[in-house]
């Protein structure tokens, strides 16, 4: 059996169905830079050279295999270092976290202790846990001064006394105090909420897979995961108020110096974290305005939960700051790291956690096998420097190839809605055809269109793009920092083209190849 069948029998069945009816079951052989190279029908001839826009999915910001970064990996190889060493100090993991946590402190003015994972799932699943430790954590310890409070009362024979200020005037202190521990006791036995926006992809394991909208994976392909609420209305005023009717109120009770006791209100939720990707990614490329994450944050803040930015796709430089949410200057909790981390050669992840909200003793029960290791830290340190120093060219070479999208599009509306995205993250929405053939309209339908302008692209200009995972009408365009002017001239002429074919409807044009 060769690959193709291999990978059809034991490994991705119905997608090896798939990438063969849409042409697309094509072997690359190696990478450097912005180029993959196409292994030939039999193996035997020199590969074509292919334009890869995909870039690893928005993990390979630095291309295929950066010089810098096999250096650091050879390295790694030729010192032996030991890629087994749970349990120890380990150097690469530490001097990562401190450079992750300076970089990022240094627009958001806090420091941040770091877990490191795997994939960009297990970064969200590591953060998803740490809210919940830090929800659980904060009722109970609300709870037990409750009990303190009302032991008090008791002993010091006022439980019966009238509060005299506040909003619980005029009740009994033990009355108000124990009404209060019910709440939070009630609180405390339900789980905690998270919240995820309209179109949000925040990955595919049970819990990252709940805040993930996927609107084209079967209903029975998803599994329960934390309680969860999405906000489809990103108007400020909605996101601000979208949970207020979760929130509990209850009354906390103090005696003051002459033994009187008053009260005050506070608002307690079940809460615990607000995710958001600055720019969504795999919903096809979609800023959430700044006023929207402004709003996250204050209904963040009203409820006692944390703030988490998921930078996996968007972060890392890609956008021509460190973080996406730079300009936005809203600061979130918890920043959530991965793919171009890995520089492309390393499987890492990362979650941040503001140190004033870290939970101790996380990362002494958090941990994974693979986590830590000094080999992919190593890389991802180096990752890093690559990352500071083409934040320009990613804005200049971004800035040029979405100018010269945008004006393909503009060229031919009835085939492109929207050129989107910022810096190298960008995404071409592609309208779908309307065909007077009723088989035609099958073939270019939602799920198609954006493999059926792969094909093309693939086949006729040697450039690689593949859809979004949720918008498959959008195709990503996500180049390394190393793309050139000339990348850019071929890209927007292959558009122009298919782009072209569409507009005129000579859809079998497109097919053909
Ligand atoms: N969050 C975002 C924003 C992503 O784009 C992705 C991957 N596309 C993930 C999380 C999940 O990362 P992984 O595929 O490594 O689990």
């Amino acid at each position: 059996m060769n690959a193709d069948d291999l990978f059809a029998r034991y490994a991705r069945p119905e997608l090896a169905r798939l990438f063969r009816a849409l042409n697309l079951d094509v072997t690359y052989e190696a990478g450097q830079g912005d180029h993959l190279t196409r292994r030939s029908a039999d193996g035997s001839a020199a590969g074509e050279r292919v334009l890869d826009l995909v870039g690893g999915a928005g993990a390979s910001l630095f291309g295929h295999n950066h010089p810098a970064l096999l250096e650091v990996a050879r390295r790694c190889l030729d010192e032996q270092t030991p890629f087994n060493a749970q349990g120890s100090i380990r150097p690469g993991a530490a001097e990562l976290a401190r450079r992750l946590s300076e970089i990022v402190g240094a627009t958001t003015g806090t420091g941040y202790v770091v877990t490191l994972g795997n994939t960009g799932a297990d970064a969200v699943e590591a953060a998803v846990k740490h809210a919940t430790v830090e929800h659980r954590r904060r009722l109970g310890a609300l709870e037990e001064e409750t009990e303190l409070a009302l032991r008090r009362v008791r002993r010091d024979g006022i439980a019966d006394l009238p509060v005299a200020s506040g909003p619980a005037a005029g009740r009994p202190c033990a009355e108000v105090l124990s009404e209060t521990l019910d709440r939070i006791s009630r609180l405390r036995g339900a789980d905690p909420v998270f919240v995820s926006l309209r179109n949000a992809f925040h990955g595919k394991s049970t819990g990252a897979g709940t805040l993930t909208h996927g609107g084209n994976v079967p209903e029975d392909l998803h599994v329960p995961g934390p309680r969860h609420r999405r906000l489809y209305d990103w108007a400020p005023e909605a996101v601000r108020g979208a949970l207020d009717a979760e929130r509990v109120a209850v009354h906390t009770v103090t005696v003051d110096s002459a033994g009187v006791p008053h009260s005050a209100e506070r608002q307690l939720s079940p809460v615990a974290a607000c995710f958001a990707e600055p720019i969504q990614g795999e919903s096809g490329v979609r800023e959430v305005p700044a006023e929207t994450l402004a709003a996250l944050r204050e209904l963040a803040d009203r409820h006692d939960a944390a703030l988490v930015f998921d930078e996996i796709q968007c972060g890392m430089g890609r956008t021509g700051t460190f973080l996406a949410s730079e300009d936005s200057g809203v600061v979130a909790d918890y920043y959530l790291l991965s793919k171009s981390l890995g520089g492309g050669l390393a499987k890492i992840s990362a979650l941040l956690v503001a140190e004033k909200r870290y939970v101790a003793d996380f990362g002494r029960h958090h941990t994974s096998t693979f986590a830590d290791d000094d080999f992919s830290s190593r890389i991802a340190t180096a990752a890093l420097d690559l990352a500071l120093s083409y934040r320009e060219r990613v804005t200049e070479i971004g800035t040029l190839l979405r100018d010269r999208l945008t004006e393909v599009a503009a060229k031919w509306p009835d085939a492109i809605v929207e050129v989107r995205g910022r810096g190298l993250l960008l995404g071409v929405e592609f309208a779908l055809p309307q065909p007077e053939s009723a088989l035609l309209r099958e073939v270019f339908d939602t799920e198609s269109l954006g493999y059926l302008v792969a094909g093309r692209l693939l086949h006729t200009h040697s450039i690689r793009v593949i859809p979004t995972l949720s918008a498959p009408t959008t195709v990503r365009v996500q180049p390394s920092a190393l793309l050139e002017p000339a990348d850019v001239d071929r890209v927007a002429a292959a558009f122009d083209e298919v782009a072209g074919l569409l507009s005129r409807g000579e859809y079998a044009t497109v097919l053909e190849h």
